[in-house]
């Protein structure tokens, strides 16, 4: 069986010096694939550089998340355009996007930081519209603000994902609706989250996908562990379980959404 975790993070695993053993787990349990997501100029070139050395198993994207969103947010910015122009281009921009629950406390400084958020998400839509690619989105209490800008913005929905959803099945109507997507983590393996469980459902499996997001978000039953790429696996069970199918069909699908929505091609 065959998974493909669509959103990690492995600079991390890299500066630790563990990398080859993260990979060969993930071998292990089936995940061949999966897409080393930017969030600021610290992981680009890293991610580069790892889709580069490893074409067969990692794709990448580079974008400014909102989390790194600060007054110098241009600088980075203007750096993403060059990444497209390279031979083994980003199949993505992203994570770009609105997080409302990491403001700073000071209320000036979070309205400061908001509205800087709110530029760089919108320049950095912009550019993807001008590369027509694919848009992986960060929403953190902030649904309403991203539909919005996604919507003034001009991009075709069908190439936006919402990545880690978080927000209600009545949520994701109006997401669906549009034409865009949500992808899902580990949150759905965990017991307080029916409302996100809830919200799977509503999409349903022609458009799922799924990823760890690790080193964040861990699933059941490795909490406590730090996440990695081989746990996407348990949240493709977990999947399958609350749709009611043989993980092996909803693995077959969830394979092949994820390949045509980023373009990527079959492992060799
Ligand atoms: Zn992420």
């Amino acid at each position: 069986m065959e998974w493909i975790d669509s959103h990690c993070h492995l600079d991390g695993y890299l500066n630790q010096g563990v990398l080859p053993e993260v990979m060969s787990r993930a071998q292990a349990a089936g995940i061949h694939q999966m897409i080393a997501i930017g969030t600021d100029l610290k992981d680009w070139e890293v991610n580069y550089n790892l889709a580069t050395e490893q074409p067969n198993h990692i794709a990448y994207t580079v974008g400014l998340h909102p989390c790194y969103v600060t007054e110098d947010w241009v600088k980075a910015v203007d750096q993403l355009e060059a990444y497209f122009s390279r031979p083994n281009h980003p199949v993505a921009l992203g994570e770009i996007g609105l997080d409302y629950f990491h403001l700073p406390k000071d209320s000036e400084e979070a309205i400061a930081i908001k509205s800087y958020q709110q530029s760089a998400f919108e320049v950095q839509l912009q550019i993807a519209k001008q590369q027509n690619c694919p848009i992986v989105i960060h929403s953190r209490n902030a649904f309403e603000d991203t539909l919005s800008t996604i919507d003034a913005s001009g991009v075709d929905w069908g190439k936006v994902v919402v990545h880690c959803f978080s927000y209600s099945a009545e949520q994701i109507k109006l997401l669906n609706r549009r034409g865009g997507r949500a992808s899902f983590t580990g949150i759905i393996t965990y017991k307080n989250a029916p409302n996100v469980q809830k919200a799977l459902i509503e999409q349903g499996i022609d458009s799922l996908m799924i990823e760890t997001d690790c080193p964040y978000l861990t699933p059941e039953p490795h909490r406590g562990k730090k996440n990695e790429p081989a746990y996407v696996a348990d949240i493709g069970l977990k999947c399958a379980k609350l749709f009611g199918i043989e993980p092996e069909i909803l693995a077959e699908r969830l394979a092949e959404n994820t390949r045509r929505f980023f373009g990527l091609k079959r492992p060799n």
